[in-house]
C-alpha cells in the first residue's frame, strides 16, 4: 500500500512498454555481456568547442546571474528570427513570434496547458515522441492517434479523421524529419496541413527537432514555409541534436502569436525561463561558424551507410533515411518487435528499441541511433551476422 494516493494524471499513465527491455538489460549486464546501446537518440560526440568558450565566458559574467526574461532574452530571439529568415526564408516577429524554452520537450510538455480542456482531443502520430500524448493526458485531454504507416511514407493520412473528432481536436502535432520512423515531408504535406486546420480551427505544433539533421545535400523545409501556416500554427526547436547539446536544455518555439503567447503564459507561471549563460551558447550555437553541422552531418551519413550495408548483410530489410540519425528497421518474418529486440539482447548484447514502443503501428519495427562510433557500428555488424533467422 502506497502512503499517498497518486492523482489520476499519473495513473492514467500508459504502460512504460521499454521496461521490460531496461530489465532485461540490466540482466544481461549483471552477466558480464558487453552491451552496445543502440537505443537512445542522445548523441555521442561532445558540443562543439566554441560553444563551450561561450558558456564559459558567459558563466563569468554576473550580468547574466539574475532570473532571465521568461521568453527569452531579445538577444537570443533576434538571432532565431534572424536564422528563420536565411535559413528558411520566413519572416518572424522576435518580439510576438518566439519563445525560448528549456529544451524543446518542456514546451512541448507546457502547450496543451494553454489550449486543451477536459474532453478535448489532440491528433497525435504513432508512432511518436511519448511526450505529445502524455502533455495531452496530464491536461485533460484525448489523444486521437494518426498512424503513420509504411505504405503512406509514414505521413498521417489526414482524409480518414472521423469529422466529429477533427471538429473536437484543438491541438495536431507532427513531426519531420520524424522520429522514430526517419520519414521526411515536404512542402505538398505541410499544404494539407495547413487547410486540415484551417477548415477545422486546430492549432498545428511542428516538432522539427531533426531539420538541421539531413544527408546528401537535403534540406529540410520548415512548416512555416507554407502560405498561412503561420495563421494555425507554431514551430518547435531544439539545439540538443544538432549542436550535441542534449544536457544544456535550450530550445525555441516560434509561430503563431496567440500560440506563442498562451505558452509563455503558462511557462510564467511555471519556470523562470532559460538560464542567461546558456542563451549566449545558443546564440553562438545559431549564429556562429555551422562548419560543426556539417561534420556531424557527414559523421551520421557515414554510420548511416556504414550501419544500412551491415544490415543488409545480416539479412535486414531497411532503407537508408535522408534526415535523422535512426534507421527504422523492419524485423523479420516470424518476430514481433518486442521479440527480435528481446533476442538482440539475450544473444548479441545489442540495445535497439522496439517499434510498438513508440506506439501501436510501429509494431513490425525496431529502431536503431546512430549514436556509437563506428568500430562500435562495426562490432554491432558483425554480432548480427553471426545470428541466423
Ligand atoms: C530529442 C527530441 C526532442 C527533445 O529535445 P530537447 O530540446 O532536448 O527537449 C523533441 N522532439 C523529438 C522528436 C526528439 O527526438
Amino acid at each position: 500500500m502506497e502512503r499517498f494516493e497518486k492523482a489520476e494524471r499519473l495513473k492514467q499513465l500508459p504502460p512504460y512498454l521499454f521496461k521490460e527491455i531496461d530489465r532485461k538489460k540490466a540482466e544481461v549486464k549483471a552477466r558480464g555481456v558487453d552491451i552496445i546501446d543502440l537505443g537512445v537518440g542522445d548523441p555521442d560526440l561532445p558540443t562543439p568547442e566554441h560553444i563551450i568558450g561561450e558558456m564559459k565566458r558567459a558563466v563569468d559574467d554576473p550580468s547574466n546571474h539574475q532570473y532571465p526574461s521568461y521568453s527569452g532574452m531579445s538577444d537570443f530571439k533576434e538571432v532565431v528570427a534572424r536564422w528563420y529568415g536565411d535559413r528558411f526564408n520566413v519572416d518572424l516577429d522576435p518580439g510576438s513570434e518566439v519563445v525560448s524554452l528549456i529544451g524543446s520537450k518542456e514546451g512541448i510538455a507546457h502547450l496543451p496547458m494553454a489550449f486543451i480542456n477536459p474532453g478535448d482531443v489532440s491528433l497525435v502520430p504513432s508512432p511518436a515522441y511519448p511526450v505529445y500524448n502524455i502533455a495531452t493526458l496530464f491536461a485533460g485531454g484525448e489523444s486521437y492517434f494518426m498512424p503513420l504507416l509504411g505504405e503512406n511514407d509514414f505521413l498521417p493520412d489526414l482524409t480518414v479523421i472521423p469529422e466529429d473528432v477533427a471538429d473536437r481536436a484543438k491541438l495536431m502535432f507532427i513531426n519531420y524529419p520524424n522520429n522514430p520512423t526517419s520519414a521526411v515531408a515536404d512542402l505538398d504535406f505541410f499544404r494539407r496541413v495547413v487547410s486540415f486546420s484551417e477548415k477545422h480551427g486546430i492549432l498545428v505544433c511542428h516538432d522539427a527537432a531533426y531539420t538541421e539533421m539531413a544527408f546528401d545535400g537535403y534540406r529540410p523545409p520548415s512548416f512555416l514555409e507554407v502560405d498561412g501556416a503561420k495563421e494555425v500554427g507554431m514551430e518547435f526547436h531544439s539545439l540538443s541534436k544538432t549542436y550535441n547539446m542534449t544536457g544544456w536544455r535550450i530550445g525555441f518555439a516560434v509561430g503563431n502569436s496567440e500560440g506563442v503567447a498562451g505558452l509563455g503564459a503558462i511557462k510564467s507561471n511555471i519556470d523562470s525561463g532559460v538560464f542567461q549563460a546558456v542563451q549566449r551558447a545558443g546564440i553562438e550555437a545559431i549564429s556562429g561558424d555551422q562548419a560543426c553541422v556539417a561534420e556531424m552531418n557527414r559523421i551520421y551519413s557515414g554510420r548511416r551507410d556504414l550501419m544500412v550495408q551491415g544490415l543488409r548483410e545480416a539479412g535486414f530489410d531497411v532503407d537508408p533515411p535522408r534526415a535523422t540519425f535512426y534507421l527504422w528497421i523492419r524485423v523479420p518474418g516470424g518476430y514481433t518487435s518486442a521479440s527480435l529486440a528481446t533476442r538482440l539482447l539475450e544473444e548479441t548484447g545489442l540495445v535497439v528499441t522496439p517499434g510498438n514502443g513508440f506506439g501501436e503501428p510501429g509494431e513490425g519495427y525496431f529502431r536503431i541511433a546512430l549514436t556509437q562510433n563506428r568500430k562500435r557500428l562495426g562490432e554491432a555488424i558483425e554480432r548480427l551476422k553471426g545470428l541466423k533467422f
